[in-house]
């Protein structure tokens, strides 16, 4: 197996982990964030994009998480909950 960065899975040297800091924080944020279901119920149904995009902005911000990951993890949980039930 090659070893590679455990983010974004670029090949990197075996003394290391991650590619770059960025990966690092990235990584951990994506474990450590979790997208309450309720909160993606209202941002697929009861929200605007435009409603969508500062509810997303807003929860990203008061848990000092960075928005693109916010993101990824929402619609992550989205087709988790609601397309493959
Ligand atoms: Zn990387």
């Amino acid at each position: 197996m090659k070893h590679s960065c455990q983010n974004c899975s670029k090949p990197i040297p075996l003394t290391k982990v991650f590619c770059s800091k960025d990966c690092k924080e990235a990584f951990f944020q994506k474990i450590a964030i979790s997208i309450p279901k309720p909160f993606v119920k209202r941002l697929y149904f009861f929200c605007s994009e435009e409603e969508k995009e500062k509810e997303i902005f807003n929860f990203a911000k008061r848990h000092n998480w960075n928005k693109k990951i916010v993101k990824e993890k929402i619609e992550e949980a989205y087709n988790l909950y609601y397309e493959c039930a």
